[in-house]
């Protein structure tokens, strides 16, 4: 008979306490099992706007950050969608600089498209204002902004975000999908920064 064998070193890993990034500690946050529940919330709410949809809309994913998010939330769409891919940066470190660069994509036109953007985490939310402000010049028919979490202190801007997972307070965070300086995205679940 086939069996698995969990060792205690692999428990560890599934849900660590702990984790080292270069300089910083970040300790556990949000457990995976929270982030699944958000994304079927989210999913749901997406899937009673499109479900039954003749067009073929556009999941576009905000490179690098979003990649966990938008492949879970994929999963879970009961439509036909096109997944295109864009790549933008604010961040250095744990510091938002505050501008936006656009450094790949999109990865296909989306004039006349509905496109639904899926970014990881809204905070100043200028990266939205940016994403918001491409989405008229490239002329999508429509857009709608679906985030997996929200700093609802830190964001002050106009842009309506359609489809919030989870609200966080102002704390800088890691893990699935979100990084420290390029690393930590692999984490299954999200991670603070560990200011003791
Ligand atoms: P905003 O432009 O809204 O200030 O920030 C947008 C981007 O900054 C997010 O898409 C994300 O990539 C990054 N970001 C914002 N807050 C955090 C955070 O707490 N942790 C990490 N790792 N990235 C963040
Ligand atoms: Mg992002």
């Amino acid at each position: 008979m086939d069996f698995f064998v969990i060792l205690a070193s692999d428990i560890c890993w599934l849900e660590m306490e702990k984790i080292k990034l270069y300089d910083k500690t970040f300790r556990l946050y949000i457990p995976y099992e929270r982030i699944s529940e958000a994304i079927d919330r989210v999913a749901d709410k997406i899937n009673a706007d499109f479900r039954g949809c003749t067009d073929i809309p556009v999941v576009l994913c905000i490179l690098n950050g979003s990649v966990l998010f938008t492949a879970e939330l994929m999963k879970r769409l009961e439509f036909n969608c096109e997944l295109v891919s864009m790549k933008l940066s604010s961040y250095s470190g744990t510091i938002s600089t505050g501008v936006v660069r656009n450094l790949l994509g999109p990865t296909s036109d989306l004039s006349g498209r509905r496109v639904i953007v899926v970014e990881d985490i809204v905070d100043t939310g200028n990266t939205i204002v940016a994403l918001s402000e491409y989405m008229k010049e490239t002329k999508a028919a429509d857009y709608k902004v679906c985030t997996m979490l929200l700093k609802p202190d830190v964001y002050k801007k106009d842009v309506n975000l359609d489809y919030v997972g989870m609200e966080i307070p102002n704390r800088f965070i890691v893990g699935f999908g979100l990084d420290y300086d390029g690393i930590g995205r692999n984490y299954k679940d999200i991670y603070v920064l560990d200011e003791e």
